[in-house]
Formats: structure tokens, sequence, C-alpha cells
């Protein structure tokens, strides 16, 4: 009888007590980038999974529940978003969910590391699918908070698709990083984050809450069930100027949504509107 063949793990320690195991499938690629540590595998229950430096980062199985919510929430509200920026986002789940809005006439991407845009084309083709094709991509490979603090763009939505707040990324949860967005965004813009998950990530709330709320007038978040982000709701960071960006009635979110023709798997008008309820731990956190 053939020896049962001994299980391989991917253990993600983003903390030092608990830990998130993957069984790995297939190792399909890995490599020291000039940035981070990269590595694509195959696990059976998420599909291909992305992590850099040790911490998931996308899978094929559960992607679009952050891709939609990242970006429809914030294009939704604002209503007439034509200009959009993506700091980070490599593996371009953000980019084709933005691209989906015909209303949209160019979406600037900013993206520190070449070898995750090269590596999740080649490896996880399924999450960018032909966004970095389209026309209306501009792909600049450089770190975000430097395109921010030098570009003369306006953009009516900026997204932050970044890593955690260590190596690269931990530029990207700055007060100057904010600030530098605030001046980038055009009047009625809006500033997304993504910003952990409160339970294990609980200082990430009042830290980034703080930082926002020195450059915009509305800092505040709200939440999405991301499977492979462990350890319950992730939060996303909301930043604008109009407090009514982020109460946006739900007759007017359905009548847009209409209008996109969006197919989503997560978010929906009702689901748009709920998001902004935070759990009480969560509203306290962002209290602090
Ligand atoms: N959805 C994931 C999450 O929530 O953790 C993030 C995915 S995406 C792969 C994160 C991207 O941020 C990576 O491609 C990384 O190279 C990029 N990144 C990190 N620091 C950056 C910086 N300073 N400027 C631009 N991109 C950066």
């Amino acid at each position: 009888m053939a020896a049962k063949r001994k299980k391989v793990w991917f253990d993600e320690r983003l903390y030092d007590d608990v830990r998130q195991g993957m069984s790995v499938d297939r190792v399909l690629f890995r490599e020291r980038t000039q940035h981070q540590d990269l590595i694509v595998f195959e696990n059976r229950t998420y599909g291909r999974i992305l992590a850099l430096d040790g911490i998931v980062q996308v899978t094929e199985r559960d992607e679009y529940v952050y891709h939609e919510m990242m970006t429809h929430v914030p294009i939704l509200a604002h209503g007439r978003a034509r200009r959009v920026l993506i700091v980070g986002g490599g593996d371009g789940g953000i980019l084709r969910e933005v691209l989906r809005h015909r209303s949209v006439e160019r979406v600037t991407m900013v993206e520190i590391d070449r070898a995750v845009v090269d590596m999740c084309l080649k490896w996880m083709p399924s999450v960018a699918g032909r966004a970095f094709a389209d026309r209306r991509t501009e792909l600049i490979i450089d770190d975000g908070a430097k395109l921010v603090a030098q570009t003369k763009q306006r953009y009516d939505v900026i997204i932050v698709d970044s890593t955690d707040p260590i190596g690269p990324g931990e530029v990207l949860f700055t007060e100057k990083f904010y600030r530098d967005c605030r001046r980038c965004l055009a009047p009625g813009g809006v500033l997304v984050n993504q910003n952990g998950v409160p339970f294990l990530q609980p200082d990430e709330i009042p830290m980034t809450r703080r930082r926002r709320a020195k450059s915009f007038k509305v800092a505040s978040f709200y939440m999405a069930a991301i499977p492979s982000y462990y350890g319950g709701l992730m939060a996303l960071g909301w930043a604008s100027d109009n407090a009514t960006l982020a109460d946006v009635p739900l007759a007017i979110l359905r009548r847009r949504f209409a209008a996109a023709r969006l197919k989503t798997r997560y978010y929906s008008p009702e689901i748009h509107r709920g998001c902004f309820a935070l759990p009480a731990f969560v509203a306290e956190l962002a209290r602090r």
C-alpha cells in the first residue's frame, strides 16, 4: 500500500502566538524579490495562494470578497468616479474590479514590486484577468508613498491595497502618506485602505484613524468578512471630507449598482449600507 504522503504546511506567522496553517499541495513559485519573500502555492480549499513575507495576500477562492468591497463601496458611494489611484494591489484583483465600472476613465496603479505583478499574471491569472491590458490602465512600478508625495494628478478615489504595516508597506500607514493622499484627492474624493483584522490587530484601528483624521474631516471604517484574513471581520479604512459619502441612501445605491450592471458575489447595496455598522468593540477602538 502506497505510504500516505506527509502533509507539508504553510504556517502564516503574522502573530507570535496564533497562526493559520494551510496545507501545501504544490509550490508553484518562490523567490526573494528586491522587496519581499514571494511564494505562490496550491491548497485544495483556497486554490492558488500568494503570500508575501509569510503573510497570505490573496487566494483564488475568496479574493472576490476583499476586492469587491475595496472597490464598489467607494466607487458607488462617490457616484461619479472617473480617475482612480490604486496603491499596491500587485495581484490585479482591485484593478479588475475598478475597471468593471465603465464610468472610470483612468486607473493608475503604483506597485512597488514588479515581481508580484509578473508572478500573479503567470501563476494566478484568474485574479487580474485582462485588467493590465486595459487601455485605461496605467501601471507604475514605484513606492506609492513617493508617487502621492510628487504627483500633480488628482483622483476621485484612492484605494490603498497594501501589505501590513511591516516592510515596504509600513510607509503606507503614516500620517504623511495620508496627508499626501488628501492632497491628491479631487473635491468630493474618498480614500479607502486595508486596515487589518481588529480582533487580532486592534492597534491598527486607533493608529490609522488618528493619522487619517489629521487630514480628513471623516476618518472611519467599514467591515468585511474575508475567510483567509483570519481572526474575524476585517476593517477597511474610510476617509473623506464629506460625511454623506459614507451614508448614501439604499435607493441611490441600488440605482447606481443596477446602472453599473455589476455581477458580484459578496457586494450588494444592502451589504454596502450594513458594512459601516461597526461591532461595538471596533467602535470603541475607533474612539481612542
Ligand atoms: N489584499 C492584500 C491584503 O489585504 O493584505 C494585499 C495584496 S497586494 C499583493 C499588496 C501589495 O502591496 C503587494 O503587491 C506589495 O508589493 C505592495 N506594496 C507594499 N508596499 C508598497 C509601497 N510602499 N508602494 C507600493 N506598493 C507596495
